[in-house]
């Protein structure tokens, strides 16, 4: 089932040595080496801060049409080379081609909206004073923070981080980013690129290296750290930042559900349960990792997912399905679950342990797992699906938010009302009904989790307004009739005060 990947690694290139201070990035279908970066310590990353400090100066006074102006040529040097940048993305993850294309696009739709709206969500505009404080212009604007940091993951090394950084700029800050240390050549790929347009304005720089390096850039005295990665970095990004009281925008891990109702369209959520589960080689955040079905259709929606599954090739070549397990050692989390869900009565209706061929994994269905274990519980982050039954969707609402995280979910079914409904009801940040990963392509809706799957948002009006903060100006444009902002009060005044207050709020 698995394809070879057309160029192989020599010995010589896979094991050969890396200078010292620096470290090598992999192409992690042959594990030949790809390039060399620079290990990034703390004084580095204080160095490129300062230079982003001094950029963050000219960024933010150029205002919105001017920033709007460059981030649209940035996204247009992004798109007209949309090949080049893919084929990074294929080289540091393994993934197919036609995914990574489709990755520089989903990111260059973000950039985008996010530089074309952000004057109008976060420019000045007026709000009501009220009543008591009818002399005031009351106007609230969003100012950028200054420096952001981004941390970000591999699993889509373009469309996750620029979640992130598109926002960031967008809303006037510079932006120091530090990729995971599998993907670091995608995100020097995307600072040359500002590079050649701003040579003199390092408004988007990047920081290599690992965890240790994430480390030094949110104690560097950066305004903002927007971490995307699993929940337990999340915690330690979050110790780190309270060092400084750095704020915080963490998106992090999913254990995501999808409902099939009885009277679903199971073709359809079959296709979609496929796509949702094994795309990316199952790695991904908003990932269908569970599916909960109607016991009157459970057999059917079964056999049907397992037909399409079974046509699907894991490989390293332009054809395949879906490519490798990026991250090696994410292979031991996937083959735990799955051993514990067969020890515990599980059934492997499609491959199994055997399923597991580094750096490759063929699918594998599960049903009927427990719930409460670890493939029903933890994420699992790999080509595997759970499939188990539910009563009703009541039923399925209940298990779907029986689990820590709390990022996205489906559910499908021929009442659209029912569905929306139900959508509400899941503990999530995202949800969709008769789609999978259909928001993650929406820039307008926000993304992000509830419970261990973080909390703050990128994207859409609430992603610009993450980056910046908001400023309320009052501007008195007459003196008050009844002068109550003076240690020398009338009595009258106070009267009246007092009458108003009985009279606005004292009536029940
Ligand atoms: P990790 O948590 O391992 O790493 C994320 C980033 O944090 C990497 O750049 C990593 O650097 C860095 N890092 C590691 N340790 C520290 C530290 N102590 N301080 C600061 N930074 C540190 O996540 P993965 O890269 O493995 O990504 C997969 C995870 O990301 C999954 O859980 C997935 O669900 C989640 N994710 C969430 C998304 C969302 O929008 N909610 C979207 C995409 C992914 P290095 O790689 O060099 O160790």
């Amino acid at each position: 089932m698995t394809q070879e990947v057309d160029q192989e690694a020599s010995g010589a290139e896979a094991t050969a040595a890396v200078a010292p201070g620096m470290f090598a990035s992999r192409d992690p279908r042959t594990n030949a080496v790809l390039a060399e970066y620079p290990i990034d310590g703390p004084p580095e990353v204080d160095r490129v801060v300062d230079r982003a400090r001094a950029a963050a100066r000219w960024w933010g006074d150029l205002g919105f049409d001017g920033r709007r102006r460059w981030l649209l040529s940035w996204k247009g040097a992004i798109a007209a080379d949309a090949k080049a940048l893919a084929a990074v993305i294929t080289a540091e993850t393994g993934k197919p081609a036609d995914d990574a294309l489709l990755e520089v696009m989903l990111a260059v739709e973000h950039l985008d909206w996010a530089a074309r709206k952000a004057g109008k969500v976060l420019g000045r505009k007026k709000v009501s004073s009220g009543l008591v404080s009818a002399n005031l212009e009351a106007t609230v604007r969003y100012q950028p923070f200054g420096v952001v940091g981004v941390i970000g993951p591999w699993n889509y090394p373009l469309y996750t981080p620029m979640g992130s950084i598109s926002y960031a700029l967008a809303a006037g800050n510079a932006v120091v980013f530090k990729p995971s240390e599998l993907t670091p050549g995608v995100a020097v790929w995307i600072a040359e690129k500002w590079n050649a347009l701003v040579p003199n304005q390092p408004v988007l720089q990047v920081v290599t290296g690992f965890g240790d390096t994430g480390t030094a850039l949110c104690r560097s005295g950066v305004d903002k750290i927007a971490f995307t990665g699993s929940t337990a970095t999340a915690k330690k990004v979050m110790a780190t930042c309270a060092e400084t009281l750095t704020p915080l925008v963490a998106e992090c891990g999913g254990k995501d559900a999808m409902l099939v109702c009885h009277d679903a369209d199971l073709d359809a959520a079959a296709d979609f349960a496929v796509f949702g589960a094994f795309g990316n080689a199952g790695q991904t955040c908003v990932g269908v990792e569970r599916i909960y079905v109607a016991d009157e259709v459970f057999d059917d929606f079964v056999a049907r997912v397992t037909d399409k599954t079974r046509r699907l090739r894991p490989g390293g070549g332009p054809d395949a399905s879906y490519g490798p397990m990026t991250l090696g050692r994410q292979s031991e989390v996937v083959r735990g679950q799955i051993a514990d869900a067969l020890d515990r009565g599980a059934t492997a209706v499609l491959g199994g342990l055997g399923s597991i061929r580094e750096p490759y994994i063929e699918p594998v269905i599960l049903t009927d797992v427990p719930e409460g274990t670890v493939a029903t519980t933890e994420e699992t982050f790999g080509p595997t699906v759970v499939i188990n039954r539910m009563a009703d969707l009541d039923d399925g609402v209940a298990k779907a938010n029986a689990v820590s995280y709390g990022l996205g979910g489906s559910i499908f079914t021929r009442d659209s009302r029912r569905g929306v409904e139900a959508a509400e009801r899941l503990r999530s940040g995202v949800a969709s009904v008769n789609s999978v990963l259909g928001f993650a392509a929406v820039p307008s809706l926000p993304l992000g989790g509830v419970g261990d799957s973080g909390f703050g948002r990128i994207h859409g009006a609430d992603g610009l307004r993450e980056f910046s903060y908001p400023k309320a100006v009052t501007r008195q444009r007459y003196r008050a009739p009844m002068n109550l902002l003076t240690l020398e009060r009338k009595a009258r005044d106070m009267k009246i005060a007092a009458w108003l207050l009985k009279t606005r709020h004292g009536r029940g």
